[in-house]
């Protein structure tokens, strides 16, 4: 039973209450870039799956509540397995991480004898199984330092092919043309060529989760922590942004003198599950209590360490 400055969880719970509820809890909360504005607002961080992995072992309090997708509060929590963390949802999931089992990737790795590199959007057991891990802002880098012409990379083929063209190796996806983010994987080109039509002097940013088809469009491509950077390189005012849009929120509020443009199909429904009432309720009940078995964790654990120290120190490409 909640006691200190009560809040009754209306339908439309201000964020200052969540926040103060948070703070009276000794919670502190960590955000994926593509949650709602609102919940970026609260957050005493909010990064790309990268960012989030290198604070996450920063961490001093022993409570931490997480918005995002369950494959990324798994990272989390085998990054704190001494700390109590929750999330607002149960089954806030991702469907492409979601599409490969553990016995699928060992079966390549017998069939091609090379190092498997896992996206970290991949589920907790196949990140076990991995060589190593990667995320979207450091998977070139990743692939780069391996000492080996041939890579497995799953489960995303869009970023496995994206890879392949700036390394030169040969990067084959697991487990193929299943392999992919709905969200990013089906903008269309005729989506692209209307805003840039509206939009005659914008620069394209896209992520490389899209397809190569539409990547051709991009004046630059990148992860979401990557876009954070981009704007400050460019004269460009206006930037039309193709990855899920609620990356629109951390630009506007880094950049406000200029204009960022969402696509708007690219809207993650697994992300956009948890709000603000939720969070409340999560943060007043003190769940959902994310659970990782421990023989789990320390894998996760280990390929997660291996891709930072990768990570700090990036290789020439
Ligand atoms: S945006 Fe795509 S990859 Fe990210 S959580 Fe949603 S479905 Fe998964």
């Amino acid at each position: 039973m909640y006691e200190r400055g009560e809040v009754i969880v209306s339908t439309f719970p201000k964020p200052e209450d969540v926040r103060r509820i948070a703070d009276e809890k000794g919670y502190i909360i960590m955000a994926h870039n593509y949650q709602i504005e609102e919940l970026q607002q609260i957050a005493d961080f909010v990064g790309d799956s990268l960012q989030l992995a290198r604070q996450a072992i920063k961490v001093k309090t022993d409570k931490i509540l997480f918005l995002g997708v369950d494959f990324m509060a798994d990272m989390i929590k085998a990054l704190n397995m001494d700390k109590k963390v929750i999330v607002p949802v149960k089954g806030s999931t991702c469907p492409m991480a979601n599409c490969l089992r553990r016995e699928d990737v060992l079966r390549f790795k017998d069939m091609y004898n090379a190092p498997v590199v896992a996206y970290v959007n991949s589920s907790a057991e196949v990140k076990a199984v991995a060589d190593i891990i990667c995320t979207s802002a450091n998977a070139v880098d990743v692939v780069s330092a391996l000492d080996t012409d041939v890579v497995l990379f799953c489960p995303d083929k869009n970023l496995a092919s994206y890879v392949a063209e700036v390394t030169g190796k040969k990067v084959i996806p697991i487990p193929g043309d299943s392999g992919y983010c709905y969200v990013h994987n089906y903008v269309t080109d005729e989506e692209i060529l209307e805003l840039l039509n509206k939009y005659r002097q914008a620069e394209v940013m896209a992520h490389p989760e899209v397809p190569s088809s539409i990547r051709k469009y991009a004046n630059f491509v990148g992860s979401t922590s990557q876009m954070e950077k981009y704007p400050s390189t460019s004269n460009a005012k206006e930037f039309i942004v193709v990855t899920e849009k609620g990356m629109i929120a951390k630009l506007k509020k880094l950049y406000p003198d200029r204009t960022f443009i969402p696509v708007h199909s690219m809207n993650c429904y697994n992300m956009k599950k948890n709000n603000l009432k939720n969070t409340l309720s999560a943060l007043i009940e003190e769940k959902y209590e994310v659970e990782l078995p421990e023989e789990l964790s320390g894998d996760i654990k280990r390929v997660v360490e291996r891709m930072l120290e990768i990570t700090e120190k990036p290789v020439q490409h």
